[in-house]
């Protein structure tokens, strides 16, 4: 079967936008690329469109569609970097005469909306989608399949959700489908400017509210085995001229022997690489395995240092307990980065500037600061006029800043985004930081990739 799997941009602003500048992250499908793997195993003719590493304009995605007779088009707008849902159903109605698949996730109630309103859509997948693209491809029935979203009927049917338990079943994701070159990462998020993405676990049983990650990859922890992990990074490594890594796992230290076997594994292979994961599942110890196996960066997703608000999002990490984990992190060499969210609900701007000064007194390596958004199907986007509010505020109705959430605390949207700016010029322009930048002649390189970034953030007050 001659199958195309097109990943759609977070928007599809007009041309004039999109040549502006470009900051959205650009994470390697990897969910995409192991279902185009398993397919391509299974003897079929598979394409793979990333809309987002290539900055597809809606022109370009319709030429995409067109170009080739595909009997199957799976598209897909929710994985660890796009959550493009208004893009997704753009291209749903501008083209309702073509049969479509979705990649569904673990998003049941996105599922049920999509399939309610396009009539284009045949099927979705619900759960890990792998086998089941496969089983479709191959022309199993979809009552015999696990983790598929049909119509029988005139009703929605649903099987699944699939869950890979055995994540050992999956092939190494090949990286021939896209271009390695366009997944440029921003130097905040990463020491060289393109990894090789691995991922070795999915899932997340926690339940901050404002979070997809268990939309898209499930609840239910899966860890793929040390010796597979291993197998998969040797593999990759004869590929790329880099010894550099990045996991992509949600949370990485989630089963700390687990980590300790990989670490033990992959030490020797003399590779460095990065992750994120959640400041309470660390120690330590495991840190410190970490480090010694290669380990130069983590990301923590902090979300704020107000204990109302950590605990309003069901984050539920005491703040002494982050300040001590960033302290001990830094003393073991490991670069530390954290992930803060501007507007969460029980926030306000004095809270955030609060943060703002916990945060430069920490004084992690590098910090990312997020508006918030209220993704459908989360806890926050179910219960926001408890929260807060929801306004389509985007220039383009295509964006997923549509999704904006304005917790109670805000005046608008626009508060929210300039406090985002401000956190950003607060923290990288800073004395301490600009001298430890001009000290680190190692790292010059990098922050001269962050310039453009920088300069955005300075200038888009004026542009207001
Ligand atoms: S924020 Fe992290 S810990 Fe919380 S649900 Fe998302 S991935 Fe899990």
């Amino acid at each position: 079967m001659k199958v195309l799997l097109l990943a759609v941009p977070n928007t599809l602003a007009d041309e004039k936008r999109r040549k502006g500048p470009d900051f959205g992250s650009r994470i390697v499908p990897l969910e995409l690329l192991s279902s185009a793997t398993v397919l391509k195993q299974g003897g079929h003719d598979v394409t793979v469109h990333d809309g987002l590493a290539l900055n597809s304009s809606f022109a370009e995605i319709a030429s995409v569609l067109k170009a080739d007779s595909y009997e199957r088009i799976v598209i897909s707008g929710f994985d660890r970097c796009r959550w493009a849902i208004e893009p997704v159903y753009e291209i749903l109605a501008r083209f309702s005469a073509m049969p479509f698949a979705l990649l569904g996730g673990y998003n049941r109630k996105l599922i049920e909306d999509v399939m309610d309103r396009f009539a284009n859509v045949g099927f979705s997948t619900f759960g890990d989608p792998e086998f089941v693209l496969r089983d479709i491809a191959d022309t199993v029935p979809f009552e015999r399949i696990t983790g598929v979203a049909y119509r029988k009927d005139g009703r929605l049917a649903m099987t699944g959700p699939a869950c890979i338990q055995d994540l050992d079943e999956l092939p190494v994701a090949s990286r021939e489908f896209v271009d390695a070159e366009s997944y440029a990462r921003f130097p905040h998020e990463d020491m060289v400017s393109n990894p090789i993405d691995v991922n070795a676990s999915r899932g997340c049983p926690f339940s901050c509210v404002f979070c997809v990650v268990p939309l898209l990859c499930g609840r239910t922890l899966r860890v793929m085995s040390p010796e597979r992990v291993k197998r998969e990074i040797d593999e990759l490594r004869g590929t790329r001229n880099t010894r550099f890594f990045h996991f992509q796992d949600p949370v990485f230290t989630q089963k700390k022997q687990w980590v300790a076997d990989v670490c033990r594994l992959i030490e020797p292979m003399n590779i460095r690489w990065s992750c994120q994961t959640r400041i309470d599942l660390t120690d330590r110890e495991i840190l410190e395995k970490m480090r010694n196996a290669g380990c130069y960066s983590i990301l923590y997703g902090i979300e704020s240092l107000d204990e109302g608000v950590l605990e309003g999002i069901k984050k539920n990490i005491a703040v002494k307990k982050i300040e001590e984990t960033v302290a001990y992190t830094r003393e073991l060499g490991i670069e530390t980065r954290l992930s803060y969210i501007v507007g969460l609900p029980g926030s306000t701007p004095e809270i955030i500037k609060a943060d703002l000064e916990k945060i430069t007194a920490m004084n992690p390596d590098f910090a990312q600061f997020h508006s918030i958004v209220a993704f459908p199907g989360t806890a926050l986007y179910a219960d926001f006029t408890k929260a807060g509010r929801c306004a389509m505020v985007s220039e383009s109705k295509y964006d997923v800043s549509g999704y904006q959430f304005i917790p109670h605390g805000f005046k608008d949207y626009h508060e929210i985004k300039s406090l985002t700016g401000y956190c950003y010029k607060r923290f990288y322009l800073r004395g301490g930081f600009v001298l430890r930048a001009i000290l680190n002649p190692a790292m010059w390189a990098r922050y001269a990739r962050g310039i453009p970034l920088l300069c955005h953030v300075l200038t888009e007050k004026i542009r207001k």
